[in-house]
């Protein structure tokens, strides 16, 4: 079994973690993001987690979506480019998942990415959802892999209950980045990030303000993102969660935990970063 401690993620740790930016630097230096996710109704997701991407420090971020709402994305996200077929590129961290669906379009393309990718993949939602009783492909998968998933979404890749990974996170979350050799970040207050080599860790910032739509795929965005800079993944989940979190706290103190939205942790994303540089 993998290490069996735990540790807190504290901000004077992370801002080590981050590439120096010096002088002559480009957008070359930062990494490329590729989001692929997104179906027809459904853009908000994508568009959150490629909107977050581009507030991680990452160079350049890209989007692969469907035809349907390819201008939505590409609207929603100006920095973005956003392409309707998959698109070649230098990705450096592939994310893949939010608003997705569940067809069997997005179970091919989340093992074809698992087979090819030589980058980190950080896979979300329906990623997650539609690799129930395929986890072989995870743990044979060759890349760097980051899972996601809120409870709900590891109790049915595990084919558990929700109450019992509920009643045992901390074991869960060893379980499953144990036997699936990846990063597993298992979400909702008090989120824990595992992987097979490192003690569990806790994260405390975050409130029951961020119990609400769009606000798993601002996180998702935002590890991919700094994925892409080069942070090791199980770095850039511990980083992901804390400023996703702090982001969070700095949006309730300011709208309330009822009325803050998504996108407002996005808009507070530069000043949760400036908290740890
Ligand atoms: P999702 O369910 O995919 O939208 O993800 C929800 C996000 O909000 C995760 O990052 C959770 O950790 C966070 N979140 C939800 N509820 C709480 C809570 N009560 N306290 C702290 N964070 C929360
Ligand atoms: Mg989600």
């Amino acid at each position: 079994a993998g290490d069996t401690t735990r540790a807190l993620i504290h901000s004077f740790d992370l801002s080590e973690l981050f590439p120096r930016r010096s002088r002559d630097a480009h957008k070359g230096s930062f990494g490329h993001v590729l989001c692929i996710g997104g179906s027809k109704g459904f853009s908000g997701a994508v568009t959150m987690a490629a909107r977050a991407a581009v507030r991680s420090g990452a160079g350049l971020v890209s989007a692969f979506v469907p035809e349907a709402i390819h201008g939505l994305v590409a609207l929603g996200v100006p920095e973005a480019m956003v392409h309707s077929s998959m698109p070649e590129g230098d990705w450096t961290a592939v994310l893949a998942g939010c608003g997705m669906g569940r067809s069997a379009t997005t179970t091919e393309q989340v093992l074809q990415l698992l087979e090819i990718s030589s980058v980190p993949v950080i896979l979300d939602a329906d990623a997650i959802t539609v690799m129930a009783g395929q986890t072989d492909a995870l743990v044979s998968a060759r890349c760097p892999l980051v899972l996601t998933p809120h409870p709900g979404e590891f109790a049915r890749l595990f084919g558990l209950k929700v109450a019992d990974v509920q009643e045992d996170r901390f074991g869960m979350v060893r379980m499953a980045a144990d036997k699936l050799g990846a990063t597993v970040v298992l979400k909702g207050a008090g989120t824990l990030v595992a992987s097979p080599d490192a003690p569990v860790a806790v994260n405390m910032t975050g409130n029951p303000g961020m119990a609400s739509g769009g606000s798993g795929d601002v996180l998702a965005g935002l590890i991919t993102g700094l994925a892409a800079q080069g942070i090791s993944p199980f770095e850039a989940a511990c980083a992901g969660v804390w400023l996703h979190g702090k982001a969070g706290d700095l949006a309730a103190s300011e709208k309330s935990q009822a009325t803050m939205a998504a996108t407002d942790m996005i808009e507070k994303l530069p000043e949760a970063f400036r908290e740890i540089s």
